[in-house]
């Protein structure tokens, strides 16, 4: 019986990378169909709006969807897509597997024994949304609020962003990278903030963390704060296991954890909640390489490999996952960001490494 799936192409390189995705699915001869749906910053001049509530309204009724990715005007604009699908939502849950695949070029020396999973606070956090961009215009009864009460006093030209981090919240994140550690037989969780600082937030989390560790005796539990782990994961990676963070410091870390593993083309990402999942890559819709067939579509293919999984279509998502690794280990078909320096093969567009990936599903 077919499946449908919600698919967002979004921005930028969104659509060419859409289009390996289905081929390389039809390939491996699954029932999926694709219900297409438009959001991102195209859409503004269509129907003035970067999120039609159809898309919602689709990924409620398939309760799955994989997206590409959209564009957020960096410190103006309307509100980030991707926020207010992961709240509207609830896809409280971030899940960022980062395994290095052989084959892919890493500044670290011993790449092959990293194997990381992020998990990241996705509803709370600085990224809820509660912000005062004119602190002496409506907004000034707060800024009397914390005169008054707090003795704190700031001028007019002070731009506000609230980090709203509860209880409740913290402790479902950590319960959920606790139940992913037993799921997929990992061994050790590791919660991180900014506790020595942010008392009262990050301090709540690293208290929940800890609470949650004890109803997980088998598993080994460790707090680090933020800054220190990106040192670490940077000097010795194979330390680490399972790692959970509030929104922020997990988008960012994130991020040097693609960088640690060859970058950002080959970084797959989940969001999910209790009701529904949304599947897509870390990386961004690349404007300054968009049309030119050549974005890596590793990103979004190892997407679908965690989407098919969670579908409980465990084979199939193996076998996908054992193609793209094969195409990057023989280095012959890849795109330019994954080329070794001495590689006597030239690079390959988006395209023709998503044939080689076919290729590889039909022969394997
Ligand atoms: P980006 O990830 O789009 O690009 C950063 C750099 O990495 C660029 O040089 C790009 O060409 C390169 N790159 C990214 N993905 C690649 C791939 N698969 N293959 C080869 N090269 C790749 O980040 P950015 O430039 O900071 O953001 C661009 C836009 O994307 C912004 O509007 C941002 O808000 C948005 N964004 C969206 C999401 C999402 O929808 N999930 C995530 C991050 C950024």
């Amino acid at each position: 019986m077919s499946q449908t799936i919600t698919l967002i192409p979004g921005d930028g390189i969104g659509p060419e990378i859409a289009e390996v995705v289905k081929t390389c699915v039809a390939a491996l001869g699954i029932d999926i169909d694709w219900d297409i749906q438009h959001a991102g910053g195209a859409m503004i001049e269509k129907e003035n709006t970067p999120l039609p509530d159809r898309v919602l309204d689709s990924i409620r009724q398939n309760r799955i969807a994989l997206k590409g990715p959209v564009e957020t005007p960096v410190g103006r604009g309307f509100r980030s897509v991707n926020v207010k699908l992961r709240q509207d939502l609830d896809l409280y849950a971030c899940v960022r597997p980062c395994k290095y695949y052989e084959g892919i070029q890493s500044r670290i020396t011993n790449p092959e024994s990293i194997d990381l999973i992020i998990v990241r606070e996705n509803t709370e956090d600085l990224y809820a949304g509660i912000e005062f961009m004119d602190s002496c215009g409506e907004e000034a009864p707060f800024l009397k609020f914390l005169k008054e009460q707090k003795g704190i006093e700031l001028g007019c030209d002070t731009g506000i962003s609230i980090k709203p981090i509860s209880i409740s919240g913290s402790e479902r994140i950590v319960t959920f990278a606790f139940e992913y550690a037993k799921k997929h037989g990992r061994k050790k969780v590791t919660a991180i903030d900014k506790a020595n600082i942010m008392k009262f937030s990050d301090g709540l989390f690293m208290r929940a963390a800890e609470a949650v560790s004890q109803k997980y005796p088998a598993f080994i539990y460790e707090h680090k704060l933020v800054d220190n782990m990106c040192m670490q994961l940077v000097q010795y990676p194979e330390k680490y296991d399972v790692l959970v963070l509030p929104n922020l410091y997990g988008d960012i870390i994130s991020d040097l954890a693609a960088g640690i593993i060859g970058g950002l083309g080959v970084a797959p990402g989940a969001n999910i909640g209790n009701d529904y999942a949304v599947f897509e890559a870390t990386h961004g819709s690349a404007p300054d390489i968009a049309g030119q067939n050549k974005v890596n579509p590793t990103g979004i293919l190892l997407s679908t490999v965690l989407m098919l999984k969670y579908m409980g279509l465990s084979d199939a998502s193996g076998h996908m996952e054992q193609a793209i690794a094969a195409v990057i280990r023989e280095g012959k078909r890849v795109t330019a960001d994954l080329k070794k320096a001495d590689s006597p093969h030239p690079p390959v567009g988006t395209r023709e490494m998503g044939d080689a990936i076919v290729e590889k599903i039909n022969s394997l």
